[in-house]
C-alpha cells in the first residue's frame, strides 16, 4: 500500500511523541523507538547508533542480538554506520554485503540481513549517530520510508540531546557537514595582529528546541508568518539596493529574492510540517536534505547558490525561533574568534573584549569603522575570507595570523606550537616598540614631531601612558554614543569626557564632536527622517546631522565646556563641507559657554576650535576658512573615500586605491603648504599615519603632527627616528613633480636606500 512521505512519518512521530513525553529512562525510550520504527517500516531490524568516546556505539536494537547492545562499537568511518557518521549521507543498498565499507559484527548476528538504510543522527550540523533499518529480503527502502527515516532521525536529536547523550562537541571523531581537516585559507589584512581561539559565529546557528508538532495547524500558521515576514525584509533590502544596469550585485540579490519567494521551498517545509514537526523542525529539515543533494554536486556557481539558501534558510528560522540574538548577546565563553560576513561598529563594541581575540570576516575593509573600532580595541581582523561559514564549524580552533595574511581552521599541533613560537617573537618585537616610549619622536636631523593617539572608548585612554604619546589628536566621541543602547545623557557625556581630561593630564585632548551617520548608524536616532539613505556616507551624518539637530550638539557642547573647567578645551568638528558650517558650530558652543558663564559655572581657560577636512570641496576655500581655525585635521579616511568616489566600507574598493596616489599626496601637499601659510597647525588623524611608509610620506611632505591608532606609536617612532626628514622632503618634491610610475615602490625603495626602519 503506497503512503505518502507525511502520513508514514506523521504516524511515527506521533507514536514518538508519547515516548518523548513519557517519564522513561533515555535507554527505555531508545528501546520504544526502535521497536516504533521498526514495526511502522515493517523492518525487521531497526538500531541506533551514538557517538560516546569518539566510536558510534549501538544504543538500541530491535531485531539484532540483544548482547550487542553498548558492546558493538564502531569508529568514525568504519562500515557502512561509520561511512554514514563520517560522510554525513544516507546510505540505502539492497545487498549491504557488496558495499565496500560493509564490515561484519558478528556478535550482532545480522548475517542474515540483506538490504540495509541508514541515516545520520545530526545535531548542530554534526553527525552524533546514525538510525539504520535493515532486511532479510534484498530490497531497497522507498523514497517515502528514507524521507521518513530522516524526519525520525531529528527528533531523535532532539531526544539524545535533552537526555545528554551527546559527546560534548570536538570530544573526538564527531564530524561536520564542513570539511574536516586542516585547512589554510587567504585573507586581507585589516587590523594588524596573532590570535588563537574558537570559532563563534556573530549569528549563532539556532539551537532547535521542539521537533515533534503539538499542534500541526499552528505550525504551519508560525511558518506563513514568518515567510512573509522574511519576503518583506529581503524586498526591502532589493529595492535599498538599486544598482541599475544589471552587474553582479543586483544579479545576485534577484537570485536571494528568488529564492525567498520560491514555492517550492516554501511546499516542502509545508510537507515536512504535515508529516508532524514543529516549524523550526521543518525548515531544517528541507535545509538538511538540500544540504544532502548539493553536496553531491561539484559546481562552485550552485554552492553559492547554497549559501544563499543557507542564509534564507537560517533568516526564516531566525524569525520564526524568535532567536534573533547575537553571540555578544549570548556572550563569550572563552578566547574567541568572532566570524561574520560583515559587521557594524556597534556590533562589534557589544562585545567583551577580553575574551574576543581576533575577528575574520567575509568582507571588511581598511577605513570602514568596525575596522577602525577593532584597531581601537586591540582586536586583530582578517577580512575577505571566502567561504568561512562553508569552512568553519562553531567551536573549530582558528589560528588567525594577519600578519601573513593568512587563517589556519583546525590546525595540527604542530601549526599549534610553530604560530606560539611566532607570537612569542611577535610580543617580543612589541616590547621592543614599547621601550621607545620615553623616547621623543625626533628625525634624526633633530626635528621633533607630534605623535599623538586616536581614542574614543574610557579604556583607550591608557594608551598614553603605555605608548608615551603627545596627547590624543582624535578623541571620537560618537563610540560612547554607539556603545549605548539610548542617547547618552549629558552627565554621563561629561563624566567621560572629564575621567578622559583627566587621565590625559597635561597632555592635550582633542574631542571631535559627534560623527553618526554614514556606518555609524544609532539605533536609537531616527536617521532616516528623510527616507532611506541611498549613499550614507555621503549623506545626513557627521556635524550636518549635529547642526540640525540642535539639541543633540547643545547638550554635546555643554558636557564639553563643564568637563574641561579650568583646563584648556580643543573641539573640532567633523565632515565641515563648507565655512559657514564652522561658523555656526563654533557659535553654538560660544552661545553655550555664554550661558554657563552668565550663570557663574566655571568654564575652561581657553577652547581652541578646528575643522577636520574629510570634504575635497572645503581645500578650495581654505583661504577663507583657515582664518577663523586654531588648528585643521585633515580625516585621510573620508578624504580619500570623496576624492577617489571610492566607498571606504566596500571590500570590492578594498586595494583599488592607495593612499600613496600623487592625486592624493599632491592634494595634501597643497592643504599643508596653506596652512603653514596662515600659521594654522595641521594633523593627520586618518588610519593612513599609522603605517608606517604612508607616515613617511606625510612626514616628507612637511606634515609635523599625526594621530594614530595606539598600536603603531612604536612602530611609528622607530621609522621617525631612522628619518633623515630634510633629505626625504626633497627627495619628495621631486617624485610630486614627476611622479615616478609607482609612487610605493619609488618611496619604499628611498626608504630602503636610506636606512628607514618600516617594520
Ligand atoms: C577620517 O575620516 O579620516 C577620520 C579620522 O574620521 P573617521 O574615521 O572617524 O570617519
Ligand atoms: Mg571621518
Amino acid at each position: 500500500m503506497p503512503v505518502s512521505a507525511a502520513a508514514s512519518a506523521r504516524e511515527i512521530l506521533t507514536r514518538l511523541h508519547d515516548v518523548m513525553a513519557s517519564r522513561a529512562a533515555a535507554q527505555g525510550k531508545l528501546n520504544s523507538v526502535v521497536n516504533i520504527i521498526g514495526e511502522a517500516l515493517n523492518s525487521e531490524v531497526c538500531s541506533i547508533y551514538l557517538l560516546r568516546e569518539g566510536a558510534l556505539e549501538l544504543f538500541a536494537t530491535r531485531g539484532l542480538a540483544q548482547e550487542a547492545v553498548h558492546v558493538t562499537k564502531l569508529a568514525m568511518g568504519e562500515g557502512l554506520t561509520g561511512t554514514i557518521a563520517a560522510n554525513v549521507e544516507t546510505l540505502n543498498l539492497d545487498e549491504a554485503a557488496a558495499h565496500p565499507d560493509f564490515a561484519y559484527r558478528p556478535e550482532t548476528g545480522e548475517d542474515r540481513f540483506h538490504s540495509y538504510a541508514g541515516v545520520p543522527i545530526i545535531r548542530k550540523e554534526r553527525a552524533v549517530g546514525v538510525l539504520a533499518v535493515q532486511h532479510a529480503d534484498p530490497r531497497k527502502y522507498d523514497e517515502v520510508e528514507i524521507e521518513a527515516l530522516q524526519t525520525v532521525a531529528m527528533v531523535l536529536s532532539e531526544l539524545i540531546a535533552n537526555a545528554g547523550l551527546i559527546d560534548p562537541a570536538g570530544g573526538g571523531g564527531t564530524t561536520r557537514l564542513q570539511s574536516t581537516g586542516t585547512a589554510r585559507v587567504p585573507g586581507f589584512k585589516l587590523v594588524e595582529g596573532m590570535a588563537a581561539g574558537a570559532a563563534v559565529f556573530h549569528q549563532p546557528r539556532i539551537i532547535i528546541e521542539h521537533t515533534v508538532a503539538e499542534d500541526i495547524e499552528a505550525e504551519r500558521h508560525r511558518v506563513y508568518a514568518a515567510f512573509d515576514k522574511m519576503r518583506e525584509q529581503i524586498d526591502r533590502m532589493t529595492s535599498q539596493a538599486e544598482f541599475g544596469g544589471g552587474g553582479e550585485h543586483e544579479e545576485v540579490l534577484e537570485t536571494y529574492k528568488m529564492f525567498a519567494y520560491d514555492e517550492g521551498w516554501s511546499r516542502r517545509i509545508n510537507e515536512a510540517i504535515d508529516s508532524g514537526l514543529t516549524a523550526e523542525a521543518a525548515i531544517e529539515r528541507v535545509q538538511q536534505r538540500t544540504r544532502m543533494r548539493m553536496r553531491q554536486i561539484d559546481d562552485p556557481l550552485l554552492r553559492d547558490r547554497m549559501h544563499d539558501l543557507e542564509d534564507l534558510s537560517n533568516r526564516l528560522l531566525r524569525i520564526v525561533s524568535g532567536q534573533l540574538g547575537t553571540a555578544a548577546q549570548l556572550g563569550l565563553r572563552q578566547d574567541s574568534i568572532l566570524i561574520a560576513r560583515n559587521l557594524g561598529p556597534a556590533e562589534l563594541l557589544e562585545y567583551d573584549r577580553r575574551r574576543l581575540k581576533g575577528v575574520v570576516l567575509e568582507e571588511g575593509s581598511l577605513t570602514a569603522h568596525v575596522t577602525i573600532v577593532a584597531r581601537a580595541m586591540g582586536v586583530p581582523v582578517l577580512g575577505r575570507v571566502k567561504d568561512i561559514r562553508r569552512l568553519i564549524a562553531e567551536g573549530d580552533r582558528l589560528l588567525v595570523d594577519v600578519t601573513e595574511d593568512t587563517l589556519i581552521i583546525r590546525p595540527t599541533a604542530a601549526m599549534d606550537e610553530a604560530f606560539e613560537a611566532k607570537l612569542l617573537v611577535t610580543q617580543k618585537r612589541r616590547a621592543a616598540f614599547a621601550a621607545l616610549k620615553n623616547e621623543a619622536p625626533v628625525t634624526t636631523d633633530g626635528h621633533r614631531l607630534t605623535v599623538m593617539v586616536n581614542a574614543g572608548l574610557r579604556d583607550d585612554v591608557a594608551a598614553l601612558d603605555l605608548t608615551g604619546a603627545d596627547g590624543i589628536g582624535l578623541f571620537r566621541t560618537e563610540f560612547q554614543f554607539l556603545v549605548s543602547a539610548t542617547l547618552p545623557q549629558r552627565d554621563s557625556q561629561r563624566r567621560l569626557y572629564k575621567d578622559v581630561l583627566d587621565a590625559a593630564g597635561d597632555r592635550p585632548v582633542t574631542f571631535r564632536t559627534v560623527d553618526i551617520g554614514g556606518d555609524k548608524a544609532l539605533p536609537y536616532l531616527d536617521h532616516d527622517e528623510n527616507g532611506e539613505e541611498e549613499n550614507p556616507a555621503m549623506g545626513w551624518r557627521a556635524l550636518r546631522l549635529a547642526l540640525d539637530r540642535e539639541g543633540l550638539m547643545k547638550v554635546q557642547a555643554r558636557a564639553l565646556l563643564e568637563a574641561a573647567a579650568g583646563r584648556t578645551l580643543n573641539v573640532m568638528f567633523p565632515m565641515v563641507s563648507e565655512p559657514w558650517e564652522f561658523d555656526e558650530a563654533r557659535t553654538l558652543f560660544e552661545t553655550q559657554r555664554a550661558w554657563l558663564e552668565s550663570r557663574g559655572h566655571k568654564l575652561p581657560l581657553h577652547i581652541r576650535y578646528g575643522a577636520m577636512l574629510e570634504v575635497p570641496a572645503l581645500a578650495e576655500v581654505l583661504d577663507l576658512l583657515l582664518p577663523r581655525l586654531d588648528f585643521l585635521s585633515v580625516g585621510t579616511n573620508d578624504l580619500t573615500q570623496f576624492l577617489f568616489a571610492a566607498d571606504r566600507a566596500h571590500p570590492k574598493l578594498a586595494v583599488r586605491y592607495d593612499w600613496l596616489s600623487p592625486s592624493i599626496l599632491r592634494f595634501l601637499r597643497r592643504v599643508t603648504a596653506e596652512a603653514a601659510e596662515a600659521d594654522v597647525p595641521l594633523a593627520v588623524c586618518g588610519e593612513m599615519g599609522g603605517r608606517p611608509l604612508e607616515a613617511m610620506a606625510l612626514i616628507g611632505l612637511g606634515i609635523d603632527r599625526l594621530s594614530i591608532t595606539p598600536a603603531a606609536v612604536g612602530p611609528i617612532k622607530a621609522m621617525v627616528r631612522s628619518l633623515d626628514r630634510a633629505k626625504l622632503i626633497t627627495a619628495m618634491r621631486g617624485m610630486l613633480d614627476r611622479p615616478p610610475q609607482d609612487m610605493r615602490a619609488a618611496l619604499e625603495q628611498w626608504a630602503a636606500d636610506h636606512g628607514v626602519e618600516l617594520a
